[in-house]
């Protein structure tokens, strides 16, 4: 049993993937705080890679990096974007994680003989990870997503777990929402409540009973609809509630949520008085995003854009940058495998009203040159550039070949034997040991006096979030600063090439490490803000 009195909030999720689970628990979580309460959120995902740090962009969507360097969900981004909830590697589970602890436990032969099973042994685990967050702090709620779709196979562990919690706690510790879907068969034009009436049923036959349903539908759910879902899935009327498809944006999610009663509903489940909503930051946020002055078109070239997913933290520091300079923002998304085809790109007409160019990380070497060629546009054309990472590599590479006179300039991560490996592995440059490759989490980077980066960022330092292999190959700094490029932030312990800047450009910055992982709808990071600032000016000027 966990020693304190934190209260328990699991979320499970009915019918299919995709329904926003993980955007209606980080909803909660700012509503529970915006009545004052202290909590944390957990991840359980049932896959058993031990994290998504080995999946493709393309599968899993973006790999999320906590400030203590571990790989984890997406969905830990919206708990970090839409709360104060301070996350790290112990937010994130997964089966695969708990397998390994747990065989590994079993080869040192710490369970003495014992037959090694599900049911405790995997079970204990899970539940002994959820009851360390809630020891950490003195957390009033802890919020527990379980991902996938009950009915899973893999889930089930995960589901034994939180019955095994309620058996334990009991009522006023723990609630168990479950998320469904109530579709519209179009030509019928009615809702239908079955598919809610069967994942209500799977659940059940688990031995768990939800107390609340958050039925996803296209519209408000109508009384009758309400009485019919309740009857039939043993919820209180009351208890049903629509969580509607929003047009607007996913930030307007957490007020809609209110106005039907989620927050508090489910104080009333643990006998406390909901009291006056105060979201001060958040309102001001929003009413700031539906009222724009400005235009601005964003162009993101990069690799993974298939998926909106596959870079969401940047979309979503983008939005917050735009609402910080009160601007409408649209985003076009360019694939830079199709500018590398192109025989000879027109970025003029490609680009004709993009105020602002974007360039994000990635792996692999397909795309490099079009991401190459769009960098040099945009030096050369003067339109502000935002490189992350690979868009870092990508810049500096653009800088060697033409101004630099460095013409065999590459990155060891395409041609491991080019003639000017600007950019190369930690190991080459004896900062790391063989075998631990990837620089990940947070690292100190110092501003260089009178440099942009510390101008926009109004401080002499910062902690960011990394997350690669490679960087800048400092025996070409001097070159480089011979011929205009400004270091303006580097790492201290090991000197390492943090940001570039180009002093005669509009905006022209790159960073190695991803700023989008830290900013908030209500504290939107320096860099998007100032970035989206310039790319609106750009448009004043053009126009
Ligand atoms: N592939 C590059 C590296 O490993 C860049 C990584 C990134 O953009 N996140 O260094």
């Amino acid at each position: 049993m966990d020693g304190n009195m934190t209260r328990y909030i699991f979320v499970t999720g009915g019918v299919c993937s995709s329904l926003g689970k993980g955007i209606s628990v980080a909803s909660l979580g700012l509503l529970l705080e915006g009545h004052g309460y202290k909590i944390s959120v957990i991840k359980m995902d049932p896959y058993l890679n031990v994290d998504p740090g080995t999946m493709s962009p393309f599968q899993h969507g973006e790999v999320y990096v906590t400030e203590d360097g571990a790989e984890t969900d997406l969905d830990l981004g919206y708990y970090e974007r839409f709360t104060n909830a301070v996350l790290t590697r112990k937010n994130s589970v997964s089966t695969g994680q708990i397998y390994f602890t747990v065989i590994q436990r079993e080869r040192r032969g710490d369970y003495l003989g014992r037959t090694v099973q599900v049911i405790p042994h995997i079970t204990n685990e899970i539940k002994k990870r959820i009851y360390d967050i809630a020891a950490q702090d003195s957390l009033d709620f802890v919020l527990v997503e379980i991902g996938g779709t009950v009915g899973d196979i893999e889930s089930i562990p995960f589901l034994e777990t939180i019955r095994q919690i309620r058996q334990e706690l009991g009522k006023n510790r723990v609630m168990n929402v479950h998320l469904t879907l109530v579709p519209m068969i179009g030509v019928a034009g009615e809702l239908k409540t079955k598919p809610t009436q069967h994942s209500v049923k799977e659940l059940m036959e688990l031995g768990i009973l939800p107390d609340i349903l958050l039925c996803r539908t296209g519209s408000a759910l109508s009384d009758e609809l309400k009485r019919k879902i309740a009857l039939f899935c043993n919820v209180s009327e009351r208890n049903v509630i629509a969580a509607e498809d929003i047009h607007t944006s996913i930030y307007d999610i957490p007020s809609m949520l209110h106005k039907n009663g989620y927050d508090d509903i489910v104080l009333e489940h643990f006998n406390l008085s909901p009291g006056p909503l105060k979201l001060p930051k958040w309102d001001k946020f929003i009413k700031t995003l539906h009222n724009p002055k400005n235009k601005v078109t964003i162009a993101v070239v990069g690799k993974y854009i298939s998926l909106q997913d596959s870079y969401r933290s940047i979309y979503e520091a983008l939005v917050h940058g735009a609402a910080a300079n009160e601007a409408d923002m649209e985003i076009r998304r360019f694939d830079s495998e199709d500018i590398e085809n192109m025989k000879k790109p027109n970025f003029k007409s490609l680009f004709a009203d993009v105020d602002g160019i974007l360039v994000p990380g990635g792996f692999g070497s397909r795309g490099i040159e079009g991401k190459v060629a769009t960098i040099n546009y945009a030096r050369t054309e003067k339109v502000p550039f935002f490189g992350i990472c690979l868009g870092l590599h990508c810049a500096v590479i653009e800088y060697a070949r033409n101004l630099c006179g460095l013409k065999g300039a590459q990155t060891k991560e395409i041609d491991p034997n080019a003639e000017h490996p600007v950019i190369s592995y930690l190991v080459d440059q004896d900062i790391v040991e063989k075998g631990g490759t990837m620089r990940l989490g947070a690292y100190r980077c110092n501003f260089t006096e009178g440099s942009r980066i510390k101008e926009i960022y109004g401080r002499s330092h910062a902690m960011e979030r990394h997350r690669h292999r490679l960087e800048f190959t400092l025996t070409y700094k001097e070159i480089f600063e011979e011929n205009g490029m400004v270091f303006g932030g580097v790492n201290p312990e090991h000197n390492l090439v943090e940001t570039i800047e180009l002093p005669g450009h509009p905006w022209f910055l790159g960073t190695q490490f991803h700023p989008e992982f830290k900013s908030k709808p209500t504290e939107p990071h320096p860099l998007f803000r100032d970035f989206i600032r310039a790319a609106v000016e750009y448009r004043k000027k053009r126009r």
